[in-house]
């Protein structure tokens, strides 16, 4: 598997609590907790995202993302496993519809980094990828599908598959005569900016499809130089790049913090895309923020940036046509 310096650096990633513990110099009191926490869900960060966190402190928004705490493991009342209604979604395995128009391919279960509020902790992707025979069946059901205009390559995170398998998806995606976009869900460009080369950007634009990357960066810390310069590669070569964040307790719950995104993304050729309440996944609970709070930190957003840079706040319903706003 190894060759290729994004699946060194990806081999490189910490998985074991005290070792990121070590290397950030942490407080080992709150070990125990964090080695409890990863049995539910495990750590897995990054060198190069643990990197830009400050050493010594636990309350870094960018270590929040990723440490595992006691407050996982305590059961909430409205927080479930499946907050979002993936499985009642599944056209196929692998293949989820829930709006008009497209359809989203978990092309792969796995993630760089296991980010600690995420939606899909408790979804149960097989490891690994489509099978030859799965990827046949899904290949069938978006043929036969006429009203589908755009396929998101999702997951997990789609660019952890190689070059390879994912012009193999492109090029079979693109015989697909009533397709006209390609989608990609990817955190890969914020955590592991090793991933994008000059051969990945060439690879997305040289399809017949249009190609939209949709990122995944909360903290305008976390658009490092390196990143920067990926996502510059990727825009300068006409992928047309968005941004999704989740509004986060103790992450980015200020309307600075997230204006100072916005701005950073623009200035690295991305537009701000959505901003997503918390879906209420167990495990999370301590993420969420008030009601009254995200509409206050959502004005106050407003006021301090040209529409165009505020990304919509929404959030997700089961069994509505769309993600739906939130005013
Ligand atoms: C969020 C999501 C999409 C994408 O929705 P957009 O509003 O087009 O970004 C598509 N399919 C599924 C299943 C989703 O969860
Ligand atoms: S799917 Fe996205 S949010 Fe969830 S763990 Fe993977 S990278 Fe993080």
């Amino acid at each position: 598997m190894q060759g290729t310096p994004w699946q060194t650096a990806l081999a490189g990633a910490f998985t074991h609590p005290q070792a990121l513990f070590e290397f950030l110099q942490l407080d080992p009191a709150l070990l125990p907790a964090a080695l409890q926490a990863a049995t539910t869900f495990p750590l897995r960060v990054p060198l190069g995202y643990a990197a830009l966190m400050r050493k010594g402190d636990p309350a870094d928004p960018l270590l929040r993302q990723v440490l595992p705490l006691a407050q996982e493991l305590q059961d909430q009342a409205g927080f479930d496993t499946n907050p979002v209604g993936d499985l009642q979604a599944e056209a196929l395995p692998g293949l989820l519809q829930k709006y008009r128009g497209r359809a989203l391919l978990i092309a792969t279960g796995a993630c760089a980094i296991n980010c600690r509020y995420c939606f899909r902790r408790h979804y149960p992707y097989q490891q690994g990828s489509a099978t030859p025979r799965q990827q046949r069946q899904i290949l069938e059901h978006l043929r036969r599908d006429e009203s589908l205009s755009e396929v998101i390559l999702s997951g997990g995170d789609p660019l952890l598959l190689d070059d390879r398998r994912l012009a193999g998806w492109l090029d079979d995606l693109a015989a697909i005569p009533h397709l006209r976009r390609l989608r990609l869900h990817s955190r890969l460009p914020v955590v592991l900016p090793e991933r994008i080369s000059e051969s990945l950007a060439h690879l997305l634009t040289a399809s017949r499809l249009q190609t939209v990357m949709v990122i995944h960066a909360n903290h305008p810390r976390e658009i490092s130089a390196a990143v920067a310069d990926g996502l510059q590669q990727l825009s300068e070569q006409g992928i047309r790049l968005l941004n999704q964040s989740v509004l986060l307790r103790g992450v980015n719950d200020s309307a600075e913090t997230l204006a100072e995104l916005s701005e950073q993304l623009f200035d690295a050729g991305v537009m701000p895309y959505y901003l997503h309440l918390l879906d209420r996944v167990d495990g999370a609970a301590h993420f969420e923020l008030p009601a009254a709070k995200s509409q206050q930190i959502y004005q106050a957003l407003l006021a301090a940036l040209p529409g165009y840079l505020v990304p919509k706040l929404v959030r997700e319903e089961v069994g509505a046509p769309s993600k739906t706003p939130v005013i």
